[in-house]
Protein backbone atom coordinates (compact mmCIF):
# COMPACT_ATOMS: atom_id res chain seq x y z
CA UNK A 1 0.00 0.00 0.00
CA UNK A 2 1.13 3.36 -1.21
CA UNK A 3 0.09 4.83 2.28
CA UNK A 4 -0.65 4.02 5.65
CA UNK A 5 -3.21 4.05 8.16
CA UNK A 6 -3.02 5.83 11.60
CA UNK A 7 -4.13 4.26 14.82
CA UNK A 8 -2.50 7.36 17.05
CA UNK A 9 -5.72 8.99 17.25
CA UNK A 10 -8.06 7.00 18.34
CA UNK A 11 -10.83 8.14 20.49
CA UNK A 12 -11.05 6.50 23.84
CA UNK A 13 -14.22 4.16 24.63
CA UNK A 14 -14.98 6.55 27.51
CA UNK A 15 -18.29 8.58 28.47
CA UNK A 16 -17.53 12.22 27.40
CA UNK A 17 -15.99 11.24 24.27
CA UNK A 18 -18.03 11.02 20.84
CA UNK A 19 -17.99 6.97 20.99
CA UNK A 20 -20.47 4.76 21.73
CA UNK A 21 -19.96 1.17 22.48
CA UNK A 22 -21.27 -1.49 19.59
CA UNK A 23 -23.91 -1.16 17.43
CA UNK A 24 -27.97 -0.76 18.48
CA UNK A 25 -29.76 -4.25 18.65
CA UNK A 26 -32.25 -1.85 16.54
CA UNK A 27 -29.49 -3.13 13.64
CA UNK A 28 -29.38 -6.38 14.48
CA UNK A 29 -26.17 -5.20 16.52
CA UNK A 30 -24.48 -4.10 12.85
CA UNK A 31 -24.16 -1.24 10.88
CA UNK A 32 -26.31 -0.84 7.94
CA UNK A 33 -24.16 1.83 5.66
CA UNK A 34 -21.37 4.31 4.91
CA UNK A 35 -22.48 7.55 5.62
CA UNK A 36 -19.24 9.92 3.27
CA UNK A 37 -18.46 13.08 4.46
CA UNK A 38 -16.52 16.04 3.83
CA UNK A 39 -14.86 18.27 6.69
CA UNK A 40 -14.56 21.35 4.90
CA UNK A 41 -11.04 21.11 5.89
CA UNK A 42 -7.87 20.77 3.18
CA UNK A 43 -5.28 19.30 5.80
CA UNK A 44 -6.01 15.80 7.60
CA UNK A 45 -3.46 16.85 10.44
CA UNK A 46 -6.22 19.95 11.20
CA UNK A 47 -8.92 17.23 11.01
CA UNK A 48 -7.29 14.91 13.56
CA UNK A 49 -7.04 18.14 16.15
CA UNK A 50 -10.93 18.53 15.75
CA UNK A 51 -11.90 14.75 15.71
CA UNK A 52 -9.51 12.57 17.17
CA UNK A 53 -7.91 11.58 19.97
CA UNK A 54 -8.82 11.83 23.34
CA UNK A 55 -8.45 15.87 23.57
CA UNK A 56 -10.26 16.44 19.93
CA UNK A 57 -11.90 20.13 19.70
CA UNK A 58 -14.96 18.24 18.87
CA UNK A 59 -15.03 15.45 22.20
CA UNK A 60 -18.08 14.76 23.29
CA UNK A 61 -19.57 16.19 19.97
CA UNK A 62 -18.74 14.99 16.92
CA UNK A 63 -16.13 12.53 15.55
CA UNK A 64 -15.92 9.60 13.05
CA UNK A 65 -14.79 6.32 12.05
CA UNK A 66 -12.14 7.49 9.83
CA UNK A 67 -10.64 10.44 8.12
CA UNK A 68 -9.21 10.43 4.39
CA UNK A 69 -6.19 12.92 3.96
CA UNK A 70 -5.69 13.74 0.23
CA UNK A 71 -2.68 12.34 -0.09
CA UNK A 72 -0.27 9.46 0.66
CA UNK A 73 1.71 10.94 2.38
CA UNK A 74 -1.45 12.02 4.93
CA UNK A 75 -2.62 8.63 4.71
CA UNK A 76 -5.82 7.58 6.62
CA UNK A 77 -6.80 8.16 10.59
CA UNK A 78 -8.65 5.56 12.05
CA UNK A 79 -10.71 7.26 15.27
CA UNK A 80 -13.43 4.62 15.96
CA UNK A 81 -12.86 1.07 15.52
CA UNK A 82 -15.54 -0.42 12.87
CA UNK A 83 -17.10 -2.71 16.53
CA UNK A 84 -18.44 0.84 17.70
CA UNK A 85 -20.13 3.57 16.83
CA UNK A 86 -19.07 6.99 15.84
CA UNK A 87 -20.72 10.20 16.18
CA UNK A 88 -20.43 11.41 12.77
CA UNK A 89 -24.25 12.70 12.13
CA UNK A 90 -25.65 15.11 14.44
CA UNK A 91 -28.73 17.33 14.12
CA UNK A 92 -31.99 16.71 11.55
CA UNK A 93 -31.55 13.30 10.39
CA UNK A 94 -34.78 12.45 8.69
CA UNK A 95 -33.67 9.98 6.30
CA UNK A 96 -31.53 6.29 7.43
CA UNK A 97 -29.38 4.39 5.24
CA UNK A 98 -32.12 3.07 3.25
CA UNK A 99 -34.12 6.37 2.32
CA UNK A 100 -36.37 5.36 4.40
CA UNK A 101 -37.87 7.60 7.43
CA UNK A 102 -35.49 7.85 10.49
CA UNK A 103 -36.90 7.24 13.76
CA UNK A 104 -34.28 7.82 16.37
CA UNK A 105 -33.42 4.73 17.10
CA UNK A 106 -32.28 4.31 13.82
CA UNK A 107 -30.21 7.42 12.79
CA UNK A 108 -27.41 7.93 10.61
CA UNK A 109 -24.58 7.58 13.27
CA UNK A 110 -26.35 4.76 15.34
CA UNK A 111 -26.90 2.79 12.08
CA UNK A 112 -23.87 3.50 9.54
CA UNK A 113 -20.27 3.81 9.62
CA UNK A 114 -18.88 7.48 9.07
CA UNK A 115 -15.93 8.48 6.60
CA UNK A 116 -14.49 12.02 6.64
CA UNK A 117 -13.02 12.69 3.49
CA UNK A 118 -10.90 16.08 3.54
CA UNK A 119 -12.18 18.71 1.34
CA UNK A 120 -12.92 22.22 1.34
CA UNK A 121 -16.30 21.52 0.55
CA UNK A 122 -18.30 24.22 -1.82
CA UNK A 123 -17.00 27.97 -2.60
CA UNK A 124 -18.02 30.40 -0.51
CA UNK A 125 -16.96 33.62 1.12
CA UNK A 126 -12.87 32.91 1.86
CA UNK A 127 -12.89 29.95 -0.35
CA UNK A 128 -13.12 30.60 -3.39
CA UNK A 129 -13.40 28.04 -6.58
CA UNK A 130 -10.54 26.88 -8.37
CA UNK A 131 -11.10 26.46 -12.55
CA UNK A 132 -11.27 22.57 -11.64
CA UNK A 133 -13.87 22.76 -8.97
CA UNK A 134 -16.94 20.54 -9.48
CA UNK A 135 -20.65 21.69 -10.58
CA UNK A 136 -23.39 19.91 -8.45
CA UNK A 137 -26.84 21.42 -7.93
CA UNK A 138 -28.06 20.93 -3.95
CA UNK A 139 -30.63 18.93 -2.81
CA UNK A 140 -33.09 21.93 -2.60
CA UNK A 141 -32.72 21.65 -7.05
CA UNK A 142 -31.93 25.70 -6.22
CA UNK A 143 -28.31 26.11 -5.36
CA UNK A 144 -25.55 25.11 -8.00
CA UNK A 145 -22.94 24.40 -6.02
CA UNK A 146 -19.13 24.69 -6.78
CA UNK A 147 -17.03 21.81 -4.81
CA UNK A 148 -13.24 20.83 -4.68
CA UNK A 149 -12.53 17.90 -6.42
CA UNK A 150 -11.24 14.65 -4.46
CA UNK A 151 -7.46 14.01 -5.31
CA UNK A 152 -6.64 10.77 -7.00
CA UNK A 153 -4.61 9.95 -4.29
CA UNK A 154 -7.22 10.35 -1.84
CA UNK A 155 -9.78 8.18 -4.09
CA UNK A 156 -7.27 5.21 -3.93
CA UNK A 157 -7.54 5.59 0.11
CA UNK A 158 -11.60 5.89 -0.17
CA UNK A 159 -11.66 2.82 -2.23
CA UNK A 160 -9.12 0.70 0.50
CA UNK A 161 -11.07 2.12 3.40
CA UNK A 162 -14.58 0.76 1.42
CA UNK A 163 -12.58 -2.48 0.89
CA UNK A 164 -12.13 -3.15 4.86
CA UNK A 165 -15.34 -1.70 5.81
CA UNK A 166 -16.84 -3.98 3.45
CA UNK A 167 -14.56 -7.29 4.82
CA UNK A 168 -15.70 -6.68 8.28
CA UNK A 169 -19.66 -6.10 7.29
CA UNK A 170 -19.98 -7.55 4.22
CA UNK A 171 -23.77 -7.04 4.30
CA UNK A 172 -23.19 -3.60 3.91
CA UNK A 173 -25.31 -2.98 0.07
CA UNK A 174 -24.66 -0.86 -2.16
CA UNK A 175 -27.11 1.15 -2.35
CA UNK A 176 -26.74 1.93 1.42
CA UNK A 177 -23.60 4.07 0.58
CA UNK A 178 -24.96 7.91 1.01
CA UNK A 179 -23.77 11.01 1.52
CA UNK A 180 -24.10 13.20 5.00
CA UNK A 181 -26.50 15.77 2.85
CA UNK A 182 -28.66 12.57 2.13
CA UNK A 183 -29.47 11.90 5.22
CA UNK A 184 -29.85 15.19 6.54
CA UNK A 185 -31.44 16.96 3.62
CA UNK A 186 -31.49 20.56 3.37
CA UNK A 187 -29.13 20.68 6.27
CA UNK A 188 -25.98 19.52 5.71
CA UNK A 189 -24.16 19.55 1.58
CA UNK A 190 -21.78 17.41 2.20
CA UNK A 191 -20.47 15.20 -0.39
CA UNK A 192 -22.59 17.35 -3.24
CA UNK A 193 -20.40 16.32 -6.71
CA UNK A 194 -18.65 12.68 -4.71
CA UNK A 195 -17.81 10.10 -7.16
CA UNK A 196 -20.00 7.10 -5.78
CA UNK A 197 -20.40 5.23 -9.07
CA UNK A 198 -17.00 5.16 -9.29
CA UNK A 199 -16.11 4.55 -6.00
CA UNK A 200 -18.38 1.88 -5.33
CA UNK A 201 -17.10 -0.06 -8.36
CA UNK A 202 -13.84 -0.14 -7.40
CA UNK A 203 -14.68 -0.76 -3.58
CA UNK A 204 -17.54 -3.71 -4.61
CA UNK A 205 -15.81 -4.98 -7.91
CA UNK A 206 -18.36 -4.53 -9.88
CA UNK A 207 -18.01 -2.88 -13.11
CA UNK A 208 -22.01 -2.67 -13.52
CA UNK A 209 -22.83 -0.44 -10.62
CA UNK A 210 -24.96 2.20 -12.46
CA UNK A 211 -23.89 5.98 -11.89
CA UNK A 212 -27.01 7.47 -11.14
CA UNK A 213 -25.50 10.92 -9.70
CA UNK A 214 -23.16 12.52 -11.92
CA UNK A 215 -25.88 12.89 -14.89
CA UNK A 216 -28.33 14.84 -12.27
CA UNK A 217 -26.02 17.24 -11.40
CA UNK A 218 -27.86 20.05 -12.82
CA UNK A 219 -31.12 21.04 -12.17
CA UNK A 220 -31.99 20.82 -16.07
CA UNK A 221 -31.34 17.04 -15.87
CA UNK A 222 -33.47 16.49 -12.85
CA UNK A 223 -36.35 18.38 -14.97
CA UNK A 224 -35.92 16.36 -17.83
CA UNK A 225 -35.87 13.23 -16.01
CA UNK A 226 -39.69 14.78 -14.25
CA UNK A 227 -41.19 15.04 -17.86
CA UNK A 228 -39.91 11.68 -19.28
CA UNK A 229 -41.29 10.32 -16.57
CA UNK A 230 -45.03 12.03 -17.31
CA UNK A 231 -44.74 15.07 -14.86
CA UNK A 232 -46.35 18.46 -15.22
CA UNK A 233 -43.47 21.04 -15.37
CA UNK A 234 -46.17 24.09 -16.35
CA UNK A 235 -45.91 25.87 -18.84
CA UNK A 236 -41.65 26.45 -19.01
CA UNK A 237 -41.61 22.55 -18.98
CA UNK A 238 -37.42 21.97 -18.39
CA UNK A 239 -35.82 25.31 -18.41
CA UNK A 240 -33.45 25.06 -15.84
CA UNK A 241 -35.52 26.49 -12.98
CA UNK A 242 -36.35 25.07 -10.28
CA UNK A 243 -39.71 26.18 -9.18
CA UNK A 244 -43.18 25.53 -8.08
CA UNK A 245 -44.40 23.07 -10.65
CA UNK A 246 -40.88 21.21 -10.40
CA UNK A 247 -40.77 20.79 -7.09
CA UNK A 248 -44.30 19.29 -7.21
CA UNK A 249 -43.41 17.40 -9.60
CA UNK A 250 -40.60 15.73 -7.51
CA UNK A 251 -43.29 15.31 -4.30
CA UNK A 252 -45.77 13.16 -6.62
CA UNK A 253 -42.87 11.38 -8.21
CA UNK A 254 -41.73 10.54 -4.40
CA UNK A 255 -45.55 9.42 -3.35
CA UNK A 256 -45.84 7.48 -6.40
CA UNK A 257 -42.19 5.46 -5.79
CA UNK A 258 -43.66 5.20 -2.13
CA UNK A 259 -40.92 6.67 -1.10
CA UNK A 260 -40.56 9.27 2.00
CA UNK A 261 -41.68 12.42 0.78
CA UNK A 262 -39.17 15.22 1.63
CA UNK A 263 -38.91 18.27 -0.53
CA UNK A 264 -35.44 17.40 -1.40
CA UNK A 265 -33.69 15.02 -4.80
CA UNK A 266 -30.86 12.78 -2.81
CA UNK A 267 -29.05 9.61 -3.46
CA UNK A 268 -32.60 7.58 -2.90
CA UNK A 269 -34.71 9.84 -5.46
CA UNK A 270 -31.51 8.81 -7.65
CA UNK A 271 -32.01 5.57 -7.19
CA UNK A 272 -35.79 5.55 -7.53
CA UNK A 273 -35.46 7.37 -10.68
CA UNK A 274 -32.80 4.43 -12.37
CA UNK A 275 -35.80 1.98 -10.93
CA UNK A 276 -38.40 3.95 -12.83
CA UNK A 277 -36.57 4.42 -15.85
CA UNK A 278 -35.22 1.01 -16.16
CA UNK A 279 -38.86 0.05 -15.76
CA UNK A 280 -39.56 2.10 -18.85
CA UNK A 281 -36.25 0.21 -20.94
CA UNK A 282 -34.06 3.28 -20.33
CA UNK A 283 -31.42 4.66 -18.06
CA UNK A 284 -30.82 8.30 -16.63
CA UNK A 285 -28.00 9.00 -19.28
CA UNK A 286 -29.89 8.57 -21.99
CA UNK A 287 -32.84 10.72 -20.70
CA UNK A 288 -31.13 13.70 -19.86
CA UNK A 289 -28.38 13.66 -22.85
CA UNK A 290 -28.69 16.72 -24.95
ZN1 LIG B 1 -20.82 15.57 7.28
Amino acid sequence: MPFSYNNSAMIPLKPGHSVSKGWTSVTGNKPMGVTWHWTAIESLATTRKVLGGPSATSKGIASAHYGIGRTFAEGVDRYVTLENRSWHAGKNQVMRWDGKKSLKTESGARACIGVETCNLGYERPGVPAKADWIEAVNTDSKWLMKVQPWTDEQFEMMVAVGKEILARWPHIEVRHHHGHHDICPGYKQDVAGFSFAALLRRIYDDDTIPDVWSDLWTILARQKILVFLGYDLGPWGADGHWGEFSQRALDDFQKQCKAVRVPHWTTFTCWDVHDALATRGTTIAAVTAG
